[in-house]
């Protein structure tokens, strides 16, 4: 009886060195995925996980080779290894998969869009010091029931400084990164998802988070899932960002779509968290000797088919990245996001039908996954995302980043 997936999925078109280094990031993993249950139940930043890539040489995955990292992702044109880097921690620990993410994608920006002297500086720290980074741009400007607070952020000039006041939430890593790229707009609160597109006034801005300007306030983040993400409430307090932190040029982020470089990237992460659950029902199935039940046979079915679907369409928009075709990659990297969360939902629910129960019980790891899963695609909004793809097919304006209505 074969339990996997159709041979060589996962590594297809991989050459030797990738397919080696995947391995690597497979046998920290294991480690990683011991740990998930203590970082969920405790809500803290998956710190020994982020030591034990950096102790393997795995912790500067986007930073350029002649930088000495990696030499992953869109920009390196390997994007597919990066996926299936982050599919493989997502699967251990959608938390760290989160985490993860955020850095790397805030050092492809870095990349992109940083000089040489601060590509120098900071790509430095990640490779020799294991620093992490991560991006933050959340300031929901619609308050939920109860809430009197209001998020956002302010920005004024003063003596060669940007300097920021204050509040982001979302902060995804508060607790376990020192650097954070803050998008913010000098036009007033929203970060990036509320300023309109076009706009130039948004800023990307390096932020050490060791100033004793910037402090975290652990009592806004209290969710069904994603706990160790730590993505708590950040204040602000007059943080001054010289301008050797400016990242790009004012409203590049938007400009540029490098939101849409990254949206697929989440989807590499709802598929870890699927690959998971799909290997947890094989296993207990056989081990109770459920095989021979045709609804079991019938799930089966559908979870392999489903985890396989999630596989092709990362290769095919990674092929798009790798390929220079952009304008077709930022388009499909929305469907991929799209198809994917529903190829991931059903499979953690096919999961949970063909295990019962008890699957849900802990120790078992399919009830934090499941309540990950289910956060975590509310990062955007699945309705929005196929109104945008209908509106681009119709020739109508569209917002491919934050899939504005
Ligand atoms: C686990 C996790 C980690 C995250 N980490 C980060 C991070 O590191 N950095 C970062 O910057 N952000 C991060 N985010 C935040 C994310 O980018 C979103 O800003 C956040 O999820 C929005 O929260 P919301 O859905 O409650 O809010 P809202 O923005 O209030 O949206 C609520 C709903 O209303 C819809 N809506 C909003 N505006 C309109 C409108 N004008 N008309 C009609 N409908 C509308 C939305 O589409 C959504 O469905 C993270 C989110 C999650 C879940």
């Amino acid at each position: 009886m074969t339990t996997a997936l159709p041979s060589g999925l996962a590594s297809a078109g991989l050459n030797a060195g990738e397919q080696e280094l995947l391995d690597r990031v497979g046998q920290v993993a294991r480690a990683c995925a011991e740990r998930a249950d203590h970082y969920d139940r405790t809500a803290r930043f998956p710190a020994d996980d982020f030591d034990d890539l950096f102790a393997a040489g795995l912790n500067a995955p986007t930073v350029p080779r002649e930088h000495g990292g990696l030499g992953l992702g869109p920009l390196s044109r390997d994007t597919l290894t990066l996926w299936l880097v982050t599919k493989e921690l997502a699967k251990a620990d959608l938390s760290l998969g989160r985490c993860w993410e955020g850095h790397a994608n805030a050092l492809v920006l870095v990349d992109a869009l940083g000089s040489a002297e601060q590509k120098r500086r900071w790509f430095d720290g990640v490779v020799t010091r294991g620093e992490k980074w991560v991006g933050w741009s959340g300031e929901p400007q619609a308050p939920k029931p109860g809430e009197k607070r209001r998020f956002g952020t302010s920005v004024v000039r003063d003596d060669g400084a940007w300097v920021v006041t204050g509040t982001k939430v979302f902060a995804t890593s508060a607790t376990g990164a020192q650097w954070a790229i803050l998008l913010v707009d000098t036009e007033g609160p929203g970060g990036a998802r509320h300023a309109p597109d076009g706009r130039d006034s948004l800023l990307m801005l390096a932020c050490d988070l060791s100033d004793p300007s910037v402090s975290v306030d652990d009592s806004w983040w209290d969710p069904i899932g994603m706990r160790a993400t730590v993505s708590h409430l950040v204040r602000f307090d007059g943080t001054r960002l010289p301008d050797a932190n400016v990242i790009g040029a004012p409203g590049a982020y938007l400009r540029e779509g490098w939101q849409t470089a990254f949206i697929p990237h989440y989807a590499a992460s709802f598929l870890g968290a699927a690959e998971a659950a799909y290997e947890y029902a094989l296993k207990y199935v056989i081990r109770q000797d459920k095989v021979a039940d045709p609804y079991v046979q019938h799930r089966v079915g559908s979870m392999a088919v489903d985890v396989e679907s999630a596989y092709l369409w990362l290769r095919h928009v990674a092929t798009l990245w790798d390929t220079g075709k952009r304008e077709e990659a930022r388009l499909a990297g929305s469907r991929a996001r799209h198809v994917v969360e529903h190829l991931a939902l059903r499979t953690v629910d096919n999961c949970v039908r063909v295990c019962g129960a008890r699957s849900l019980i802990r120790p078992s790891p399919v009830e934090r996954i499941l309540r990950d899963l289910t956060f975590y695609v509310r990062h955007d909004n699945d309705d929005q995302v196929l109104a945008t793809i209908g509106r681009a097919l119709l020739g109508q304006e569209h917002d491919a980043s934050f899939y504005k209505p």
